[in-house]
């Protein structure tokens, strides 16, 4: 039988600027999401790409002084190179505007609209912010200003093709509200099916190519027009499965059995949960599965974005601070629904608290103990130890709570099932004291030893269990916990440091020890 198929999309985001902290949440989210479906084994497929074909990257780059391709080309590096820093498990990115895929996916999808009868044109005028690349009714505008941007939007008046979304109203109600098409947080579900409740109105999908000042794909038998860029970006998720193009990974990932996951954040649902699924229902074929909608962070206080306001740079804070630390952070602070303010004492006190204190400190002292109690060499292990029976049992119910936290897109509940495991485990240190049965066992009594050999074993098996579950949320971390529990032929490896604790500025919020106030052995 061949494993479940999972497509899971990122947004491609505008590359008018180089990336910020508010897109790296989605990449860590999308990467966790993808290597936890790969470690349950699925066949899994991560999608990313930079969207260059919007009007704000023809006006960045005017602002900058230098031509669009050269501006999108340096900033969309910048994106791409995010997979380093953050180690992310991109299997795929597509550009859209020098990727030989995407441009005919477009066509083919416009054409197969038009063919519906769901394409026509019309003069029209609205307010139009180039910000968000939309129209707004004015009701969407408090103090007649952009809700994303605080800025006054354009008022444009020209003839566009406009997608009859006001046809597929009643089919995108039944797909939300049935669970075909799952929306998490409920929250953002309601919003959705509020909106669709509220009327759809048909939408523009081109603009004159003298506004567009010549940037995008044209539309096909109207080379006056360019395709919107919202409809031209969205097809990415299918171009690069070779819509346009051919070969068999639009069967494989999108029409065939499995599920077709995007990530978006919450000022974005519309087009996600509403323009795009129309537009797939328009030309056959199927809407995705699920969409997983994050919220914003803000910077200590104020709100992140690429123009404008504050901006943290991952790949600088990665550099810093570690991969490790930045990926801890947005998986143990950002809850489902909500903003989250980001401040590097914030980082570094999580990371801290959590992973040089917690896990760092369990690793070296059960390692410390197998190589200074019995030589290096790991003790099999039978039966959990006696009084270990709650590290027993969160080892074996911690796979099913990460699973079910997954499933939920709650990464805060899935990082605390896996971190149930390490305080079990840090609480089982300090309960069995095994420096104590140590102690016993050299002064001649072999059943202390009996017992340190369960504990020990015990321990080094949470250890091991640990890094396996944390391994989507923390690669590199889980690959140094393997390695230190590692022993092939019995015997541990040199001792090394895990995590070393982050020297950050500011005072760090005080949170009880992760570990419940376990004492180190001897
Ligand atoms: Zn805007």
């Amino acid at each position: 039988m061949t494993p479940p198929h999972t497509y899971i999309t990122t947004t491609i985001p505008y590359v008018n600027a180089r990336p910020h902290l508010g897109f790296a949440l989605e990449l860590v989210q999308a990467d966790v999401l993808a290597r936890h479906r790969r470690a349950r084994g699925d066949r899994v497929r991560l999608q990313a790409g930079t969207d260059d074909n919007a009007l704000k990257n023809v006006l960045a780059a005017r602002a900058a002084g230098v031509g669009v391709q050269e501006f999108v080309d340096a900033n969309a590096d910048a994106f791409v190179a995010l997979a380093g820093p953050l180690s992310l498990s991109v299997d795929d990115v597509i550009r859209t505007s020098r990727d030989p895929r995407h441009r005919p996916g477009v066509e083919r999808l416009w054409q197969a609209c038009a063919a519906a009868g769901d394409l026509y044109r019309r003069h029209y005028e609205g307010l139009y912010c180039a910000g968000c690349e939309q129209f707004y009714t004015p009701d969407e505008l408090p103090g007649g200003r952009c809700p994303e941007h605080r800025t006054e939007p354009q008022l444009v008046s020209e003839e566009n093709w406009f997608f009859r979304l006001s046809r597929y109203a009643g089919q995108l109600h039944d797909l939300i509200a049935g669970g075909t098409l799952r929306i998490e947080p409920a929250e953002r579900r309601n919003e959705v099916l509020a909106l669709i409740a509220g009327g759809l109105a048909d939408f523009s999908v081109s603009r004159s190519t003298g506004r567009a000042h010549g940037w995008g794909i044209p539309v096909p038998g109207d080379p006056g027009q360019v395709i919107y860029v919202w409809f031209d970006a969205l097809v990415n998720y299918v171009s690069a499965l070779g819509y346009g193009t051919g070969g068999g990974d639009l069967q494989s990932w999108w029409t065939g059995a499995g599920r077709r996951i995007h990530l978006a954040g919450k000022g974005v649902v519309r087009f996600h949960a509403v323009y795009w699924p129309a537009m797939l229902l328009s030309a056959g074929l199927p809407p995705p599965t699920d969409i997983l909608v994050h919220d914003y962070l803000t910077a200590g206080g104020q709100k992140i974005s690429k123009s404008g306001g504050v901006t943290v740079d991952p790949a600088a804070l990665a550099a810093q601070y570690g991969t490790d630390a930045v990926r801890w952070w947005l998986l143990r602070e950002v809850p489902r629904v909500g903003d989250t303010d980001f401040t590097v004492a914030r980082l570094g006190g999580r990371a801290n608290d959590e992973l040089a204190n917690g896990l760092g400190n369990l690793v070296s002292r059960v390692t410390a103990m197998v190589r200074r109690y019995r030589d290096g060499q790991v003790p099999a292990t039978g039966a959990p130890a006696a009084g270990a029976q709650p590290l027993a049992e969160a080892i074996r119910l911690g796979p099913g709570r990460v699973d079910a936290a997954l499933a939920g897109f709650d990464f805060r509940a899935a990082t605390a099932a896996v971190w149930s495991i390490v305080d079990e485990a840090n609480r089982c240190v300090s309960q069995a004291r095994p420096w104590v049965a140590a102690k016993l066992e050299r002064a001649g009594d072999p059943e202390a030893g009996r017992q340190l050999d369960a504990i020990l074993g015990t321990l080094i098996q949470a250890c091991r269990a640990v890094a396996e579950q944390l391994e989507p949320f923390l690669p590199d971390a889980a690959a140094r916990v393997a390695q230190q529990c590692a022993a092939p032929d019995g015997q541990l490896p040199a001792a090394a440091p895990v995590f070393s604790r982050l020297e950050v500025p500011g005072p760090s919020p005080s949170r009880p020890p992760a570990n419940g106030g376990a004492r180190r052995p001897g």
